[in-house]
């Protein structure tokens, strides 16, 4: 996706181009979703099969481009919109991939199912489902306010992850991790700023209680080593957490909230679990599938050429209609100098004229007056 002849590019027209069918309305973005299946390892996308296409309301009601897409799907194999999951196509070394044009909702004022939570239904069931959706922009806060759907799929946990690294700085502990694929993440852990030693890690920390996972690792946490460490807090809540077993090597899985710290994504630390051995990986690999780590994950970016050439496109079809208006305009503007033109030279005509009928009137007057003289000359004669 770095050259301007990216595969992405005719999905990201195909979805602007449904998004622009979709009415106008100040209550609504105008979104456009394209449901497609895709071969494995085929990078020119050559292979997609098109199965449905939505945009913003395009069925009746408060319909979301995602639903739509979906409900098209369902109405054609015959099956209610929720059942839409269970006549998906599976089929070996195909996935299913869908491209939005804006992050799909999290969360809806309408009380509708948010888009997240249909893509996230075709999975249910151990099922294949959406494997990835490539998204446009992240849902600007307007109508939702802060916008949900990374979050909700991003606080599902991430994927196991390496420790790879471990710095210190004043305020926080700095740990990078890396994913399976050799992409790393900074994960933030805040350090407790008035440190109280009497009262470390022995706690059951607030968001974890009833939770196996959490139960587990807290009475593992070695509260002898803890005590000798800076106490570490998670963002959010404040509550303790000993981050002492995440060593470099150490795989495990965590959860926290995005943000960015000098334009850097980084992940602030809200929980943890150890992957100790293959069988609680595989576990955890089991669990992962119902999780939609995949879906969302990439989002869609697009390159300055390729941002670029849609402009460039923009303005010509804006530069056309310019063109028009102004043609229009010298057209009329032609038109009224003509008229004036004319109506000048009319003015000017009957100014003439005026003048010599006047001319002609003082000739006939002298005329006149020449023949009465001469005729009074020769009557007082
Ligand atoms: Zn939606």
């Amino acid at each position: 996706m770095t050259t301007n002849t990216s595969p992405h590019i005719p999905y990201i027209k195909e979805c602007l181009s449904l998004a622009e069918k979709s009415p106008p309305r100040p209550t609504n973005f105008r979104v456009g979703a394209v449901l497609l299946s895709r071969k494995d390892d085929d990078p020119t996308f050559t292979d997609d099969r098109i199965l449905s296409t939505g945009y913003t309301m395009e069925l009746a009601g408060n319909t979301h481009a995602e639903q739509c897409c979906f409900a098209n799907y369902a109405a054609v194999h015959k099956v209610p919109d929720d059942k839409v999951g269970e006549v998906l196509p599976v089929e070996p070394g195909r996935k299913l991939v869908m491209y939005v044009t804006m992050e799909p909702c999290g969360k809806r004022l309408s009380g509708n199912a948010p888009c997240v939570q249909r893509i996230t239904q075709t999975r249910e069931g151990g099922r294949e489902g959406v494997h990835k959706v490539y998204f446009g922009v992240k849902e600007p806060g307007t109508f939702v306010g802060e916008s949900e759907g990374c979050r909700m799929l991003t606080q599902a946990g991430i994927e196991w992850e390496h420790v790879v690294a471990r710095t210190d700085v004043p305020r926080r502990t700095i740990l990078i991790l890396d994913d399976s694929s050799g992409a790393t993440i900074e994960i933030a852990v805040l350090k407790q700023t008035s440190p109280n030693p009497g009262t470390t890690s022995q706690e059951t920390p607030a968001t974890g209680p009833g939770k196996p996972a959490w139960s587990s690792f807290s009475l593992m946490a070695p509260t002898a080593t803890s005590l000798t460490q800076t106490t570490h807090v998670t963002s959010k809540d404040h509550n303790k957490i000993d981050i002492s077993a995440l060593q470099p090597g150490t795989l495990v899985r965590v959860k926290g909230t995005l943000s960015t710290f000098r334009s850097q994504m980084q992940l602030h630390l809200e929980r943890f679990w150890l992957v100790r051995d293959t069988n609680a990986e595989m576990q955890f690999l089991d669990t992962r599938l119902r999780f939609l780590i995949e879906v969302l994950s990439v989002p869609w970016v697009l390159t300055d050429e390729e941002v670029e050439t849609l402009r460039d496109d923009a303005e010509r079809c804006d530069e056309r209609t310019l063109e028009h208006k102004r043609r229009a305009e010298r057209v009329a503007r032609k038109r009224v100098e003509r008229e004036e033109r004319h109506a000048r030279a009319i003015a000017l005509q009957y100014e003439k004229e005026e003048r010599e009928r006047e001319r002609e009137l003082k000739k006939i007057r002298e005329d006149g007056e020449r023949v009465m003289r001469k005729f009074g000359f020769e009557r007082s004669k």
